[in-house]
């Protein structure tokens, strides 16, 4: 019988697969998949840096002595596996719970359809077992207290049973704007290779009208490149990651975030070696701890968290809209063009390279979305297509879970809107805009201002259910009636413009 086993694209890392796997070396099948591809509009890029970075790493595996069979297909690649099950009578197949739902799907059917040959073992490209959580999740359980049971079960920045420095979260130091001129170390830049090019001539030619450009595509495709990206970001950037994760500068798109999700996501760099690197980092006094701690637990806490969310929610949450909005996501998406500035700002990374960093996507992006009642559906698409380390298990909770409240709060306590007024608190993008930021409504006025008092009035069922948000209603409530006329006429108008354009 010949051994074989299955390796999709996000599990790149035989680190993370059993020891027999590393020591017998069976076959290593690959498959590219262009159903796969085309499944949603992806980003070039995100097409770009997966085939190639599978690319590079099937021939990493045959370099060190593994037979690997690389298959390129327009179907799924279900099909192409049970082709070489129905060829191959002695072959034996290995797979690895994929960490999304519908390829998982597909996987199980073929282990069904050839019982006894095909196996599945768990998947161990994360730290927490699923299962062990699920239900306290569902419940509604906290990220807060998810976070601090990783923390005692890793032992990462612990004292004993104390958290290290005696609080488990810093987060109150890490709310900076970042000030004018300050030093943004650069990030290294990956030029593509003979694989790559080839790679971005295919994407090309398979997917021409596709969101993004495959143009300068600089991200690192190869484990030695990812690894090299980490340790850059460890010493140049972590210790300023914390005070300004929050912060967003016109023209700067990285500034101290770690851009590492790309390669956690397919497996080129362990999450576990990311964090292990960070506390060492903190341990040798070359980063301060709210730093560290911020960014651990953006990785042991909310990655793992959105995680077991995903499994505990999955298939019915795809299809929450607690708001019931209705309205198809504007142009602007796609294209970048308005003249609202810290939204061109916040899309130019996107479009560019499939990036932006959290509070762009969470404040801004998803914000606006909110705002103008866009079918949070829609979004959640959008930024499954748009970014490069987007996947549903990850991409699904932020969207339908954080950002857009569509699943009624068993995520987050709240829908994440806010006027321009945070916007303008952590960036200078208001300074660049067309629109007054200091102005509440009418046609010059920034459109946050507006849509934000008019969402509270609206949604105002969902906001007197919380204590905290319920305040907003009150304030509202409290405006003059002539101030109610025109925040409510002005996001009328806005919202129908954008609907026309
Ligand atoms: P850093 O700021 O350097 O953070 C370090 C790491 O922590 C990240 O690399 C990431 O692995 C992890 N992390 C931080 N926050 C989260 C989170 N909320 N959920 C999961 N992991 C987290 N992250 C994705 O990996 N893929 C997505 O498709 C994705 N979609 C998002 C959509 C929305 C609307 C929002 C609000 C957030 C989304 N996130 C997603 C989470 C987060 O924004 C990105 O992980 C982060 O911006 C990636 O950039 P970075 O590596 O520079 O992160
Ligand atoms: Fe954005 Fe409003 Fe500021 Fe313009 S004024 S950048 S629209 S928050």
């Amino acid at each position: 019988h010949e051994n074989a086993v299955f390796i999709l694209h996000d599990q790149l890392n035989l680190d993370a697969w059993p020891s027999r796997v590393r020591e017998e070396k069976p076959l290593l099948i690959f498959i590219e998949s262009a159903a796969k591809g085309n499944a949603l509009p992806y980003h070039k890029k995100k097409l770009v840096y997966l085939l190639s970075s599978m690319r590079h790493f099937a021939l990493e595996c045959a370099e060190a002595g593994f037979p690997v069979h690389y298959h390129s297909t327009q179907n799924h690649y279900d099909h192409v596996l049970k082709d070489l099950l129905s060829v191959n009578g002695d072959l034996n197949l290995t797979f690895m719970t994929p960490s999304e739902w519908d390829s998982r799907e597909r996987l199980r059917k073929v282990r069904t359809e050839y019982e006894g040959r095909v196996e599945e073992i768990s998947n161990n490209f994360f730290f927490a077992n699923p299962e062990e959580y699920k239900d306290r999740v569902k419940d509604g359980w906290l990220m807060e207290y998810f976070y601090r049971e990783m923390r005692r079960k890793t032992g990462y920045l612990m004292n004993g049973e104390n958290p290290e420095g005696g609080e488990w979260n810093y987060d109150d130091k890490n709310r900076e704007k970042l000030p004018e001129g300050y030093p943004v170390p650069a990030i290294a830049e990956t030029k593509p290779d003979e694989i790559t090019k080839e790679v971005i001539e295919m994407v090309e030619e398979w997917f021409p009208d596709h969101f993004g450009k495959s143009e300068i595509f600089t991200y690192a495709v190869t484990r030695r490149q990812a690894l090299y990206r980490l340790n850059e970001f460890i010493e140049e950037r972590l210790d300023e990651f914390g005070p300004y994760e929050d912060a967003m500068v016109q023209g700067k798109y990285d500034l101290f975030h770690s851009q590492l999700s790309v390669y956690l996501n397919n497996g080129l760099i362990l999450p576990k070696e990311a964090c292990d690197k960070a506390v060492e980092a903190y341990e040798n006094d070359n980063a301060r701890l709210n730093s560290v701690e911020g960014f651990i637990r953006q990785i042991i806490g909310w990655r793992e968290y959105v995680r077991v969310y995903y499994e505990a929610m999955m298939p019915d949450v795809r299809e929450v809209n607690h708001f019931n909005f209705t309205k198809k996501l504007p142009e602007m998406y796609w294209s970048g063009q308005t003249k609202m500035n810290c939204m061109s700002e916040c899309l130019k990374p996107v479009i560019d390279d499939g990036y932006s960093h959290h509070i762009q996507r969470l404040m801004v992006l998803s914000n606006f979305s909110n705002l103008t009642e866009i079918d949070p559906r829609e979004l959640n698409d959008w930024f499954h297509f748009a970014y490069v380390d987007a996947y549903e298990w990850v991409v699904l909770p932020n969207v339908l879970g954080m950002s857009t409240f569509a699943d009624g709060g068993v995520l987050a306590s709240k829908p994440y809107v806010s006027s321009g007024n945070y916007i303008n608190k952590m960036s200078n993008y208001c300074k660049h805009c067309d629109y007054k930021i200091s102005k509440k409504t009418g046609e010059d006025a920034c459109p946050f201002n507006y849509l934000y008092w008019n969402f509270i009035d609206k949604q105002r069922e969902t906001f007197s259910q919380n204590g905290r948000a319920n305040f907003m209603v009150n304030m509202f409530d409290k405006k003059s009636e002539e101030d109610k006329k025109a925040i409510l006429n002005s996001s009328d108008m806005f919202i129908k413009t954008l609907e026309t354009m």
